[in-house]
């Protein structure tokens, strides 16, 4: 008999080709006046600049320091800024990096986010934060960090390169792929999830092929929404092997990428409903082959190695992982996890 659980988050969601000008009523409307907003350093600070520009007398300042996986003095510097700045409220504009730094500001102060994002990895539908320390990353859950607004506006996803589209798209496919076969599946997610597949099918190929394809741009954005939405449930094999090698130092987007089609092989084996649902969304009988397509066609490393995987570590790797004693859709044991590090590799 179907049994589940489903915790249904408040958020806002504004969704508009120009719908960044919205910023400042998005504000305003949540009660804010001293409005900090938080990019990466580069193209990230030119949208920051014209985040501050639209808050007028609303902002207190833009600090674009954010970088990849919140690095711990990182997040230190973000709070200090929040604070010297007496800020009451964040404005996260670019990717996972921005929306994370944001994150951890709010998980300190519980200031309230608007997010801004312009790549497809869903971090603006989580309430999930990570922080890097040392070669450690922790991540965890607050119900403080969950943006309170997500203004998408494809407009901004014009310029994202190539590969950051393909990397980030992946990365959301991922969340996708592991919440079918994820044991807190419920109908909501199974059914986000799909629809975010079947978008990212057809259109994830088109924005690589063409950044300047709108219409494709924001079926992605919709699907980057939709599978961050899926992403609480999505931790077994894929999640928990992307994140040990990320604390071996590798890229995040880029190693969930080159993983996805041999976890998606190997778990797909023993989990065929998941397998129907994917097959129809993909329009594909073997899903893992598709997917594989899909990265052959990107421009991203293809191979663990290319982005730096030390086979030697893989003894290593593999224990982490079977002693997480995953069991759904099926039982990891070291033999397995050098199977997919291997094919991977
Ligand atoms: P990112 O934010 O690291 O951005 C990648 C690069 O693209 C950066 O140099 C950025 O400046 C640039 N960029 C971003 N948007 C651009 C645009 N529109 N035009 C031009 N350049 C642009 O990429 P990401 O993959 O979105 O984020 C990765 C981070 O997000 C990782 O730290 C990952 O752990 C985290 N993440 C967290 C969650 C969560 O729920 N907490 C979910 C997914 C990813």
């Amino acid at each position: 008999m179907i049994s589940f659980t489903h915790d249904v988050s408040a958020q806002r969601v504004v969704f508009a080709a120009g719908a960044l000008a919205r910023v400042d009523e998005e504000a305003e409307r949540l009660g804010l006046s001293r409005v900090l907003v938080v990019a990466t350093p580069g193209s990230g600070a030119r949208l920051g600049e014209k985040v501050v520009e639209i808050l007028a007398a609303r902002s207190v300042g833009l600090h674009a320091g954010a970088v990849i996986h919140v690095p711990k003095v990182v997040a230190e510097a973000g709070l200090a800024a929040a604070r010297a700045a007496n800020a009451d409220g964040l404005v996260a504009a670019g990717g996972g990096s921005a929306i994370g730094l944001a994150k951890a500001i709010a998980r300190e102060t519980g200031l309230p986010i608007i997010a801004i994002p312009t790549t497809y990895s869903g971090s603006e539908a989580t309430s999930i934060f990570g922080i890097t320390d040392g070669a450690r990353k922790v991540t965890g859950r607050d119900a403080k960090v969950m943006p309170r607004t997500i203004i998408y506006d494809p407009e901004l996803t014009l310029g994202l390169p190539a590969s950051v589209s393909a990397a980030s798209g992946m990365n959301a496919i991922a969340h996708c792929v592991e919440s079918f076969w994820a044991d807190g599946r419920t109908p909501v997610t199974l059914a986000l999830a799909s629809e975010a597949m079947r978008r990212f099918a057809k259109s994830l190929p088109a924005v690589v092929a063409n950044g300047a394809d709108r219409d494709a741009r924001g079926e992605c954005l919709v699907a980057g929404w939709l599978s961050g939405t899926v992403l609480s449930v999505s931790n077994g094999l894929q999640h928990k092997l992307a994140h040990v090698l990320g604390g071996l130092g590798l890229p995040h987007a880029e190693a969930h990428a080159i993983i996805l089609p041999h976890v998606t092989r190997f778990n797909l084996a023993a989990a065929p409903e998941a397998k129907a649902r994917l097959a129809e969304a993909l329009g594909s009988d073997d899903p893992a082959a598709a997917i594989a397509n899909m990265l052959k066609q990107f421009p991203i490393p293809q191979r663990l190695r290319d982005i730096g995987f030390d086979a030697g570590k893989m003894d290593f790797v593999a224990g982490e992982i079977a002693a997480q004693s995953i069991k759904s859709p099926r039982p990891v044991a070291v033999a397995d996890v050098r199977e997919v590090l291997a094919g991977a590799n």
